[in-house]
């Protein structure tokens, strides 16, 4: 049987903002060869994964070859990088193919990463390589399985071409799925043009795609607002749970939607530190682990100043309804927040979050491993203080904490489905992705197979639950490989 396509690729957003959308085609690869398809994504999406393993399919994956009807466009954002404000921004190496339906009956935007040049491309090459392309893969698998809002990745297809970087490294393009690309960034474009029918119609997409009660609200534009401020509070929320560092929280790599975008540099914690860095190009610290809560309330901010025309024609009322908005921010932080320290402690939800600060305290102090510390004192919980205090330099250090903790009879099935045992460890995505570099992908297979069950220890799994080495010394990160 020849797989064929039924691919239905709608172009919504490339026909309701032409101000917004080139449009564009994939620049083609000369050896297309597919590293990694998900293949129950693609069932979700309609589509066919052996019809995407065709020759057919991955012209497709590189952007050469879309259905008809189909228009693949460049999208236009700005954005702040850093604090300061970049109103051309856009996608310099990426397209949007274009909408399918996922079986839910929602859109989904299919996107390609590393595709080619752009009109945004500025002095980029347009390309991308396999490490950097499966670091998304690999990272965006393990953010959905541990239940984190997330854009997604469908496949990685290298494009048998030479990319130059440091060195010379083998090109790929990343299919990314996302239930949209709505950025900070798009918001600030569309303000930035001075138009605000248009300002007013991409906050209608906005709505109807990811807030659509907000439609029904006295003033839409501001439910809207307020929508993207909860969902963003409740996704870095779960960042700080999890011990997840972006690494580049600029405006554009922020969604409407309330799913993480951009994995370019982001890693998880080892040892917790509340200043953890791993960008080589944050020099500043401004992304760090700490400072993601503030600078996302940042990021809200200039999101307010790019709706503001949309709040009320005073645009004194529009600043004060932005301002009541965003004070929502935090205390949805701290409760989501707090709601999951508790979960990840087992004890009740009256208990006081001073029980979470002070253990974290310690944890920084003993430059203990995050994850692992968690994870493990479920077993304290069942009666078995061996393994988190084997953690510790100075064991006495957590007696006191340990003894106040279990006053309040924690509940260790609770903690065990709060408490990842995998995480895509820095030191394991490094060999996968040097493994997969050099042509050999049975190490990302195995990393996949441990960070997609999260939860669940298995035996021969062991090393995927350990922190990193003590010789794999400070974990340095890239953007934009
Ligand atoms: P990022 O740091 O991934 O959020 O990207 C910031 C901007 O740089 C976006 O406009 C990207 O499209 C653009 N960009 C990053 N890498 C490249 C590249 N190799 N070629 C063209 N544009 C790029
Ligand atoms: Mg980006
Ligand atoms: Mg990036």
């Amino acid at each position: 049987i020849t797989p064929s396509a039924t691919v239905r690729l709608d172009h919504r957003f490339a026909r309701e903002f032409p101000e917004m959308a080139v449009p564009w085609k994939g620049e083609g690869a000369p050896e297309p060869q597919l590293l990694v398809l998900d293949e129950a994504l693609a069932a979700d999406l309609g589509l066919d994964p052996a019809w995407l393993r065709s020759p057919a399919g991955l012209d497709l994956l590189v952007g050469t070859g879309v259905p008809d009807g189909a228009t693949p466009v460049a999208q236009a954002y700005s954005g702040h990088q850093f604090g300061g404000f970049n109103p051309g921004l856009g996608d310099g190496r990426a397209l949007l193919l274009g909408e399918l339906t996922a079986s839910d009956g929602t859109l989904r935007d299919l996107h390609l990463k590393g595709s080619g040049r752009t009109p945004f491309a500025r002095a980029g090459d347009g390309r991308a390589v396999i490490g950097p392309m499966l670091r998304e893969y690999v990272i965006s698998q393990a953010m959905n399985a541990l239940g984190v809002p997330t854009t997604r990745s469908l496949a990685v297809v290298a494009t048998g071409r030479a990319v130059q970087r440091e060195t010379v490294l083998p090109g790929a393009v990343l299919a990314r799925v996302a239930s949209s690309h709505l950025r900070v960034g798009s918001f600030q474009y569309a303000r930035a043009t001075g138009d605000v029918d248009l300002l007013r119609r991409l906050a209608d997409h906005a709505v109807s795609r990811h807030h659509p009660h907000a439609a029904q609200a006295g003033r839409p534009a501001v439910a809207l607002y307020e929508a993207v401020v909860r969902a963003q509070a409740e996704l870095v929320a779960r960042w700080m749970l999890l011990g997840f560092v972006h690494g580049v929280m600029n405006t554009d790599n922020m969604t409407i939607s309330g799913e993480t975008i951009d994995y370019g540099p982001c890693a998880f914690l080892d040892v917790y530190d509340p200043a953890a860095v791993f960008s080589s190009i944050d020099h500043g610290g401004r992304y760090a682990y700490r400072n993601q809560p503030a600078v996302a309330e940042w990021n809200l901010a200039r999101l307010a100043e790019a709706l503001l025309p949309l709040f009320d024609d005073d645009q004194d009322r529009a600043v004060e309804l932005a301002g009541e908005a965003l004070k929502g921010f935090l205390p949805r932080f701290e409760e989501f927040w707090s709601a999951g320290m508790r979960a990840k402690l087992g004890v009740a939800d009256s208990s006081d979050t001073q029980l979470a600060t002070d253990l974290l305290d310690l944890l920084a102090v003993n430059q203990v491993d995050y994850t692992s510390f968690f994870r493990s004192l479920a077993g304290a919980a069942r009666g078995d203080d061996t393994r988190v205090l084997d953690q510790f330099p100075d064991p006495a250090a957590l007696t006191g904490w340990l003894a106040r903790w279990k006053a309040l009879a924690p509940d260790a099935d609770r903690m065990d489905r709060a408490n990842p045992v995998h995480i895509p460890r820095n030191h394991l995505v490094e060999e996968a992705l040097a493994a997969a570099t050099a042509g050999d992908l049975d190490p990302l297979a195995h990393l996949l197979e441990a960070v997609t069950d999260p939860y669940t220890e298995h035996s021969g799994r062991e090393r995927y639950a350990l922190g990193a080495p003590a010789d794999f010394g400070t974990y340095r990160t890239f953007c934009g490989t």
